[in-house]
This record gives structure tokens, sequence and C-alpha cells, in this order.
């Protein structure tokens, strides 16, 4: 019998403890990036839970980036960059919101897609939710339709997904 694709995600992912500070324990997917059948099996999971329902995906700078472009190209679509502030050289939306220390900045240009395009949002992994409702925020200032959001991994004691607006969520694994 074939590995499930949770399956998958938990022989890939790394757990390290107390890192990057005590009491957290980080969950590491680049074993899962690296893996041939790994990499395949995410990418095509996430198009596949949202197929016909999206013109473009985003992804957030970083990890987000790695999986957009593969997602894209499996939907035979285009990418949506979400990036840390003061990296786009034209007009962007801007949205700030809060870490657990300090706080950041996302952008996105103003006019890289048409308005009422319908644009599914991914990320390596869904924590507090932050970072997806400042890239919600952002995506709905553009005038854009939000498809849902597109995990690899939920952290479900975190909440996230109440930040999420409602949105369709999809997480390949829920912990
Ligand atoms: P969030 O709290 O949902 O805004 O999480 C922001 C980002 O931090 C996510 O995109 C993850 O890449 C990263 N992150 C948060 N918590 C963890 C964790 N326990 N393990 C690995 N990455 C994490």
């Amino acid at each position: 019998p074939t590995e499930s694709i949770e399956q998958v995600i938990d022989r890939l992912c790394v757990k390290i403890p107390d890192h990057p500070d005590p009491g957290i324990l980080f969950r590491d997917l680049t074993p899962l990036f690296a893996d041939s059948q790994g990499f395949t099996r995410t990418v095509d999971s996430l198009a596949e839970a949202f197929e016909g329902q999206f013109d473009c995906v985003a992804g957030v700078e970083a990890r987000g980036f790695i999986l957009a472009g593969a997602v894209a190209r499996s939907a035979g679509c285009g990418v949506l960059p979400v990036r840390k502030e003061g990296k786009l050289p034209r007009e962007t939306y801007r949205q700030s919101y809060q870490l657990e220390y300090g706080s950041a900045t996302l952008e996105i240009h103003t006019d890289d897609l048409a308005r009422g395009s319908r644009v599914l949002v991914v990320d390596d992994l869904l924590a507090t939710g932050g970072t997806l409702e400042a890239t919600g925020q952002l995506l709905h200032r553009a005038g854009l339709h939000i498809a849902g959001f597109g995990l690899i991994m939920e952290l479900t004691d975190l909440r996230g997904r109440a930040k999420l607006g409602g949105h369709r969520v999809r997480a390949l694994y829920r912990v």
C-alpha cells in the first residue's frame, strides 16, 4: 500500500525542540522539499484541493515562494509574490502584523493582477495565522478574490484558522 500524504509529511518533517526559542517545537520541512516524491505529492495535493478555483498562486517570502511557483506550474497559472517590506520597486500595498516579538510588514504590487482575479495563497505552516491574515488583507485591498489558503501543516492549538476570515483552508497535515 502506498503512503498517504499525511504519512509522507510526517516522515519527512524534522522536529527541533526549543528552536528558535525555549518551548517552541520547530517543524522543519526542508527534507520534504528536498525529496522528489515528497515535494511532488505535496505540490500536486495542494493544486488538486483547489482545482479550477484559482487563476494565480500567492506565496509569502521565503518558504511560500518555493511552494507557490511549483503549485502554479502544476495548475498552469502564474505567481504573485508577497514580499517582505522594501523589496518591490513599484507602488505597493503594505500590511504590518504582530510577531511574538515586534512586528513585520508584507507588501504586494498594486497592479500585478487584474482586480477580481481568484488567488490561492500557499505557505508551509499555519501557526498563529498572523502572516496569512496580513496576506489576506493585502489581497483584499488589491481587489482580489481569495480562493483559499493551502498549507502543508497546521498547528491547530494556535487557532490560526480563526484569523482567516472564513475562507477555505486546506492543511495537508494537522497537528
Ligand atoms: P504564523 O504565526 O502563522 O504567522 O507563522 C508564521 C511563520 O512562522 C509560518 O509561515 C512558519 O513558516 C513559521 N513558523 C511558526 N511556528 C513554527 C513552527 N513551530 N515550526 C516551523 N515554522 C514555524
